[in-house]
């Protein structure tokens, strides 16, 4: 039988201060063992959630079950979990040992050395054990931060921007680390980060949320590849935005005309209405366009989508090039073309074709903000 003992399940649950609703009525689940990360701007209701999961937040509607077990009511001591905060919260004058066997003593558990040995292997700070926090590395002491919350067995881990604090070179690092020891150990992980490519290294299921919403949720690459927002599309990369016009629907597509040009997409790509006539803003990825200089237009291979436009300038950034293009259905489309064998009349003034996948649109309604 499936382990669901960690799955986590919130159901119609909010937030409202006074007046103000932090978190609008949302369902959202987590399986247990997967690494779920909250994903959103400063004030988006990121923290909130975490914090009605835990029990330190009481929701205003609404019910948080962990596993099968409806734990709303419940004080946060007695819920199956353990929260990493982005402030450290170590114990300064115990050394780390005692941090990590901090729990387990506190349960009136005499014999701890094994288990903490344990968690000290499973951070990788085995040889650290006697000494005190702050001769440790901000990274080090995260870890030390984890090992204490995991101690305690709990079913599901939350981490409110546990590397918020770390420089950017030990954050990529604890990253890896973090889905290490999720991998290793097997339990639920709810991440909260504001740092989208964060979210997209460690999660197997990112929500981005906004304004207390749950925009969309998805695995990282879905999210990138098929975003149903703009909020979405834009908050995850650079996205080129053509507005276009239902012209018809056939079979799997949608057929778009953008000026005096017809775009291709997907149907199932399609987060707009499709009736004729309907507006829709079609977006692609900058990294997806193809470039050929205008007077090689006749071997761009049909069936892809295409534009016309003239470069209005181009950064050599090494591997690639960014071409940004003004075209009279999209100004500065952003286009980041590899580098190998490139065409030396790719310069700005050069009229151009942009050719691309249809696979590669995705279909929004035009009337968001
Ligand atoms: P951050 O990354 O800045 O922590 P967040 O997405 O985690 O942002 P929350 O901390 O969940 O956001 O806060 C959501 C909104 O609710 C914010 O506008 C915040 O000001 C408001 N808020 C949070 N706690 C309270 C409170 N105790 N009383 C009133 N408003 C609150």
């Amino acid at each position: 039988m499936t382990d669901t003992s960690g799955d986590v399940r919130l159901t119609g649950i909010s937030k409202r201060y006074g007046s103000f609703t932090a978190v609008h009525p949302l369902d959202l689940t987590v399986p247990q063992g997967s690494f779920y990360a909250l994903l959103g701007a400063s004030g988006c209701g990121k923290t909130t959630t975490l914090r009605m999961i835990a029990g330190l937040e009481e929701p205003s509607t609404g019910t948080v079950c962990l596993g099968e077990q409806d734990v709303t009511a419940l004080p946060p001591y007695k819920r199956p979990v353990n929260t990493v905060f982005q402030s450290y919260a170590l114990f300064p004058h115990l050394d780390i040992f005692e941090n990590v066997a901090f729990g387990l003593r506190r349960r009136g558990i005499k014999s701890v050395k094994k288990q903490v040995g344990e968690m000290l292997d499973l951070v990788q700070l085995g040889e650290q054990a006697r000494k005190k926090p702050h001769q440790l590395s901000g990274g080090q002491q995260q870890r030390v931060a984890v090992a204490r919350a995991l101690i305690n067995h709990p079913k599901v881990l939350l981490l409110d921007e546990p590397l918020g604090a770390l420089d950017l070179k030990l954050r990529r690092q604890m990253q890896l680390e973090l889905k290490r020891i999720q991998t290793e150990v097997g339990i639920t992980f709810v991440h909260v980060t504001h740092d989208q490519e964060e979210a997209m290294t460690m999660a197997d299921t990112v929500a981005v949320m906004n304004g207390g919403r749950v925009e969309q949720q998805g695995a990282p690459a879905e999210l990138y590849e098929n975003p149903r927002t703009t909020f979405v599309a834009n908050f995850l990369g650079t996205s080129n935005f053509i507005a276009a016009e239902v012209h018809s629907v056939s079979g799997d597509d949608v057929v778009l005309t953008a000026g005096d040009g017809k775009l291709v997409l997907p149907r199932n790509r399609c987060a707009a209405a499709t009736g004729p006539g309907g507006k829709v803003l079609a977006g692609v990825r900058p990294e997806k366009i193809s470039l050929a200089h205008a007077d090689d237009a006749g071997t761009v291979p049909d069936g892809r989508n295409r534009l016309t436009g003239r470069i209005a300038a181009a950064s050599f950034l090494g591997v690639s090039t960014q071409y940004v293009i003004d075209s009279p259905v999209c100004a500065a489309f952003e286009v980041y073309a590899q580098n190998v064998e490139r065409d030396p009349r790719l310069t700005p003034g050069a009229e151009v074709v942009l050719h691309w996948n249809p696979a590669h649109t995705f279909g929004l309604d035009a009337g968001q903000d």
